[in-house]
């Protein structure tokens, strides 16, 4: 390929990006769950041996592309079979809530003592709302959130997990985790129900996970 043609590819193909802060909360995630060596060797796999010891930096700077993410996301399922693929990106997503709260839950209001008085389905909506500002206000991913008398649906239409993807079946795992502990910590440890109904990946107009009001137990 000449510089040329990449240029056009550039221009052709608009890029997105997740602030650097976010891509890099993903792998230290990753790598509380499969190690640094097994991050260095998906790293490697996914044709992003640049990020091997260089994570993006810890600043909001739009740095982290979604190409980087999707390939990031494909290379652990190529390389783990899609059951073990999908274990360790849920488990990433989980992983990678807590370092989201560290940084941007005293933003979204939703550490406060008074948040702990509100009823469930207020905390489920309240916590619901703040994930989508989040990505909304300081990312090109773009999220919306509807709901009817038993769910609610956060629909992600521009996601950056399947980004350049194609599946039979909804695969945004890391995304799945990241909302399945998000509405643990919010509720004080019950157990909301999530599946992600729509993927891109597979042709859909948007990746939507579909929220329940009621706990499991
Ligand atoms: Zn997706």
């Amino acid at each position: 390929m000449t510089d040329n043609d990449e240029q056009d590819n550039r221009i052709l193909t608009p890029q997105y990006y997740w602030p650097n802060k976010m891509g890099r909360m993903f792998l230290l995630a990753l790598e509380d769950v499969m190690g640094k060596n097994g991050v260095n060797a998906v790293l490697n796999y996914a044709r992003l041996r640049h990020r091997i010891n260089n994570y993006p930096p810890n600043n909001l700077d739009l740095g982290w592309s979604f190409d980087e993410m999707g390939a990031l996301n494909q290379a652990l399922e190529d390389m783990y079979g899609p059951r073990g693929g999908k274990g360790l990106a849920i488990r990433a997503g989980r992983a990678g809530l807590y370092y989201a709260l560290k940084d941007f839950a005293a933003v979204m209001g939703i550490a406060d003592l008074a948040f702990r008085l509100l009823p469930l389905g207020v905390k489920v909506k309240i916590g619901l709302n703040a994930m989508a500002e989040t990505f909304n206000k300081t990312s090109d991913q773009i999220v919306r959130i509807e709901e009817d008398a038993n769910h609610f649906y956060y629909h992600i239409d521009r996601c950056p997990v399947c980004w350049g993807r194609k599946a039979e079946i909804p695969i945004c795992y890391g995304g799945l985790g990241l909302l399945q502990e998000g509405l643990h910590w919010v509720t004080g440890g019950k157990n909301i129900p999530v599946e992600e109904v729509l993927c891109i990946a597979k042709g859909d107009p948007s990746c939507t996970y579909r929220v329940g009001k009621r706990p499991l137990d």
